[in-house]
């Protein structure tokens, strides 16, 4: 079990089980939903996953064409998760897609080395890439 929580603590996170992934995307909406330079995010099943709190729900059409939902905290607005939906608004896969850095415990970050890092034609030229983790121009093919 990993808990977490926004800056101000009006909403909780916690996950049970593993992630299904750890990825940094390096897209510009990552940039911007976050204000720093990529996200670093744990892909999670919704059955493992558990909202305390009332978060706010952004839609927006993705960069890729895709829909997607992301939700912050209404009072200080940190980004929390985010999770591609259908065009009825409908969760597309069962998965959401954590602001990994929200874990209280930093212990939870070291034992999850990024595995992956999509739209690297988006990283900045001086950050280096994670050593052995997966790479992919935009976004990964559907079947990863
Ligand atoms: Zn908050
Ligand atoms: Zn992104």
């Amino acid at each position: 079990m990993a808990v977490g929580g926004c800056f101000c603590g009006n909403v909780r996170v916690e996950y049970s089980g593993q992630p299904i992934k750890a990825a940094l995307c390096h897209c510009i909406d990552c940039r911007k939903l976050t204000g720093t330079l990529f996200t670093y995010s744990f892909i999670v099943k919704n059955t493992d996953l558990k909202v305390t709190g009332s978060p706010k729900e952004v839609p927006k059409t993705a960069d890729s064409g895709n829909y997607i939902k992301n939700y912050f905290c209404p009072d200080c607005g940190t980004p929390l998760y985010g999770m591609r939906v259908n065009s009825d608004g409908a969760a597309a896969d069962g998965v959401t897609v954590l602001r990994a850095g929200i874990f209280d415990d930093l212990e939870v970050l070291n034992e999850h080395k990024a595995e992956l890092e999509i739209y690297v034609d988006g990283r900045v030229n001086w950050l280096t890439a994670v050593e052995g983790a997966d790479e992919c121009v935009g976004m990964p093919p559907p079947s990863s």
